[in-house]
């Protein structure tokens, strides 16, 4: 029997590549999409054999053509953590607004569903904690941050728009702060780089003073969670992450603990914008999807801290 197919754009980043792998595992002819500009192909060469799944290398930004039928469309291609969206503002406004708008239009000559990764980031630096679905935010459109928040909350008014005004099926995805094997390892993330200082013996580079927080999610976990989403009959975003909150000092010395690294911690600036407090309200996730994170941060981190020690120490 011919196998539905998927089109997954940023299949060679973190996400679109652990998504690529869930898929095919679900009995999916998965497509992926990417330009590289922040992906690699490392994260996909064990899909590569696969006749299931395929590679195009292009950018969504322009002109999307896919031949044959496509059942959904996960539209994950940006460059997403800060110090790569500053180094690529236009890139990064470009694929949220005009990437999206070519991709909704794809869904809509194809009768495809399309699920849409947004971003806790469109709550800014939020007044109100922990972040539910209905709070508008707190965005600097002119800020460092503004070409990745703004582009994603254009994303999410044109995506509402296809859906009302074209009858598209699309999904909404609020993603926080993830982690898990293949995040990239310079990509400025506060991860990626807690964990090579440690394992180099470097000091810990706390920006600010560490005070401000996150809630980091299992890779594993969110590839659940978006995978029911994408299946339910709910359009309005969904929050999925981890709810379990940490603030950054305390983030540096659980990775030293965990890394029986000596390291210690130098104190840095902290960058403009940068959102104070983050946790996901994820109970309509539990209620729409029935999920909910199922790893504890101590779990997660031992598969990732395996992948980055082959990263580091070779
Ligand atoms: N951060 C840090 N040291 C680093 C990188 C990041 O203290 O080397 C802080 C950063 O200021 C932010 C938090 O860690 O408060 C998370 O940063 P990240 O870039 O991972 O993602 P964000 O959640 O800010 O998009």
């Amino acid at each position: 029997m011919k196998k539905e197919r998927v089109l997954i754009t940023g299949g060679a980043g973190f996400l679109g590549s652990h998504l690529s792998d869930r898929f095919l595992k679900e009995g999916y002819h998965v497509i992926a999409m990417d330009n590289l500009i922040t992906g690699s192909l490392d994260n996909i060469e064990h899909l590569m054999p696969s006749p299931d799944f395929e590679f195009y290398h292009h950018d969504v930004s322009k002109f999307v053509h896919v031949p044959g039928d496509l059942k959904y469309i996960l539209h994950f291609a940006s460059p997403a953590s800060p110090i790569d969206y500053l180094k690529m503002p236009i890139q990064t406004l470009k694929v949220g607004s005009l990437g999206t708008h070519n991709l909704l239009g794809l869904a809509l000559a194809k009768k495809a569903r399309i699920l849409v990764a947004s971003t806790s980031e469109v709550y800014g630096d939020p007044l109100i904690h922990p972040q539910t679905e209905d709070y508008w935010g707190n965005v600097n459109p002119v800020g460092p941050r503004g070409v990745y928040d703004e582009a994603k909350r254009f994303q999410e008014a044109m995506t509402m728009a296809y859906h009302t005004y074209h009858g598209v099926e699309t999904r909404i995805v609020r993603i926080f702060n993830t982690y898990g094997p293949r995040m990239r390892l310079e990509d400025g993330r506060v991860l990626p780089a807690f964990i090579s200082q440690a394992l180099r013996g470097e000091e810990l580079s706390v920006f600010g003073e560490g005070s401000q927080t996150r809630s980091f999610c299992y890779v594993d976990d969110l590839v659940e969670g978006i995978y029911r989403l994408l299946l339910s009959d709910c359009a309005d975003p969904v929050n999925v992450g981890n709810p379990e909150e940490i603030t950054i000092r305390e983030f540096a010395e659980e990775i030293i603990r965990l890394t029986d690294s000596k390291s210690t911690l130098s104190f840095h600036p902290l960058p403009k914008d940068d959102p104070k407090q983050r946790r996901p309200d994820i109970s309509k996730a539990k209620e729409v999807l029935g999920w909910e994170p199922k790893y504890k941060r101590a779990e997660g981190l031992l598969p990732t801290l395996e992948y980055f020690k082959k990263k580091v120490l070779g």
